[in-house]
């Protein structure tokens, strides 16, 4: 007999989750994982809770405070005198809600009965696991099967080497002691947004440099385009179609050379945050060796169940690829988890949401109107200025759009730029998942005055019956 049902690789959101999920179901489950955090000490929850989403939402809604304290605050009648920003407190309190939730998931692994295993594990057979532990001891397991959840790990540019101190990754960027006076970001993707926006508020001047022509290049264009001009606003100066050629540092600063259609350019910054996408971590795993298909650009391929080529051998979240978000590697934790179970679980891949955490913040599900050539399709925009709520607020930019089918009414994505986008959005989830029409959302009743109501309002504005706009 094994020694557990099930061992997960890996306690970020998609093997921690899977590895509970297991337990629940009555698995003999254990989860291993080698994450050593800036202290030295051993960390669950992977990259997410440990230096992505949770960390930098901690930093983004610190450095709000900050900036609406500056900004708006007057407004609402609201004044200080002697506005000051300790970034040693603030990354104090950064780390406080990372120790929280990392030491929350021990907790849970706890109560659900998983065995947490300390150290780096490497596939050696089907059924076998090598995990050498921090002091470098070693130690082999048995398995009925294998769920990887190895995530992602930045990616690097030969043109902007990090460095650790000038040039930094995102995790670096999450670390800064102080404001960096000029801040230059290479790519205007998730990461490049959230943090840009972090240091930006806190008074660096930043510039951002992205290769595609296109702002935002997989949301809805009319979305991207408001919040373009709304983060320019801001004072974000976003280049787009800047290709970066080259990185020197001296005299503790970095020179950016980068082409653009205006030519050669360059850009004199203190700090630089390299945020080009991530790449899955299969590093000595031993997957290839045991016939685990691993793709060209380093992903490993799965089945829809997420089944690798070995029996018994499952990967799920960012090292499989698609979106590289929490939620999906976690909801497809789930899915393997219950169909180890027994169970016609399914992941639904058309409804998985997507959230940009700027102020404000965009939010969209389903298809582009881009992604919907050949499709007839209605569209309802409600804007945000038009909410009695967002008024009430005194943040009215943005707006809803829903994109409905012109025949049947069948909802096909909704799109939102605007405050609470991240929380409105999972209406829309709902009513897709559900195969929902934009009348079904015409028809509920929506709290008053509530931001939701933009959403009913755009819902109403597909078939042209807006009340408040
Ligand atoms: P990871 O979280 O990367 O976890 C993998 C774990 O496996 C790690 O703990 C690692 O130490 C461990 N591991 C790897 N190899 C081994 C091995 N051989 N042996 C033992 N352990 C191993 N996503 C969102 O949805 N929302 C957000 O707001 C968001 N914000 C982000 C902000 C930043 C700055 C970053 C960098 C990412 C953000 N993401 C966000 C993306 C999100 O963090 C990832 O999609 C998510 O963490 C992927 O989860 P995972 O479990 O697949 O992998
Ligand atoms: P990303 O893929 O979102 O964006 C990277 C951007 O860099 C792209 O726009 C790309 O065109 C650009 N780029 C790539 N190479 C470049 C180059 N040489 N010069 C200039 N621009 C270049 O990746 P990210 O922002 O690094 O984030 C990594 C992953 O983490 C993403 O998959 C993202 O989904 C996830 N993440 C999600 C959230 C969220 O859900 N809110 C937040 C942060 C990160």
């Amino acid at each position: 007999m094994a020694d557990y049902n099930v061992i997960v690789i890996g306690a970020g959101p998609a093997g921690y989750v899977a590895a509970i999920r297991c337990a629940q179901l009555g698995m003999k489950t254990a989860c291993i994982d080698k994450w050593i955090n800036s202290e030295g000490k051993s960390s669950l929850g992977g990259t997410c809770l440990n230096v992505g989403c949770i960390p930098s939402k901690a930093l983004l809604d610190s450095s709000h405070h900050y900036y609406f304290m500056q900004k708006h605050a007057a407004t609402h009648g609201i004044t200080c005198k002697d506005l000051d920003i300790d970034v040693a407190a603030m990354q104090a309190r950064k780390a406080t809600v990372v120790k929280k939730l990392t030491q929350g998931i021990g907790a849970l692994f706890k109560n659900n009965k998983v065995t947490s295993i300390e150290g780096t594990a490497r596939l050696i057979g089907n059924q076998q696991i090598e995990v050498t532990a921090h002091d470098g001891s070693k130690q082999t397991l048995t398995t009925d099967n294998i769920i990887i959840a190895t995530g992602s790990v930045p990616a690097k540019i030969p043109v902007a080497p990090t460095d650790d101190k000038l040039i930094v990754d995102s995790t670096g960027a999450l670390a800064f002691d102080s404001v960096p006076q000029r801040l230059g970001v290479i790519g205007a993707g998730a990461i490049g947004l959230e943090l840009g926006s972090v240091w930006s508020r806190l008074g660096s001047q930043v510039t951002i440099l992205e290769a595609l022509p296109d702002f935002l290049a997989t949301a809805d264009r009319k979305i991207a385009t408001f919040a373009q001009r709304e983060l320019k606003k801001q004072g974000l100066d976003i280049h787009l179609g800047a290709s970066v050629t080259g990185t020197t540092v001296a005299n503790n600063e970095v020179t950016v050379s980068y082409k653009d259609d205006k030519g050669e350019q360059q850009l004199l910054v203190d700090k630089l945050i390299v945020a080009v996408g991530r790449k899955p971590n299969t590093e000595s795993l031993g997957a290839g060796e045991l016939g685990i298909q691993i793709n060209e650009r380093g992903f490993i391929e799965v089945d829809e169940f997420r089944q690798t080529a070995v029996p018994g051998i499952y990967a799920v979240g960012d090292v499989i690829g698609g979106p590289m978000l929490a939620h999906k590697g976690s909801e497809e934790g789930v899915m393997v988890a219950e169909r180890l179970a027994g169970h016609k679980s399914e992941m639904s891949y058309d409804t998985v949401p997507w959230v940009i955490y700027t102020w404000p913040e965009v939010a969209w599900v389903g298809k582009t109107e881009a992604e919907l050539k050949g499709v007839a399709y209605k569209v309802g925009q409600f804007p945000f200025a038009a909410s009695g709520r967002a008024q009430a607020h005194g943040d009215t930019s943005g707006m809803v759009r829903i994109l409905a089918d012109a025949e049947t009414d069948r909802l096909l994505g909704v799109h939102i730029f605007g405050i609470s986008a991240s929380e409105l959005i999972s209406e829309a989830v709902v009513a897709m998942e559900f195969d929902g029409s934009a009348e079904d959302l015409a028809r509920m009743i929506h709290a008053h005055p509530t931001l939701a109501e933009a959403v009913h309002e755009a819902a109403l504005g597909v078939d042209g019956r807006m009340i408040h706009a």
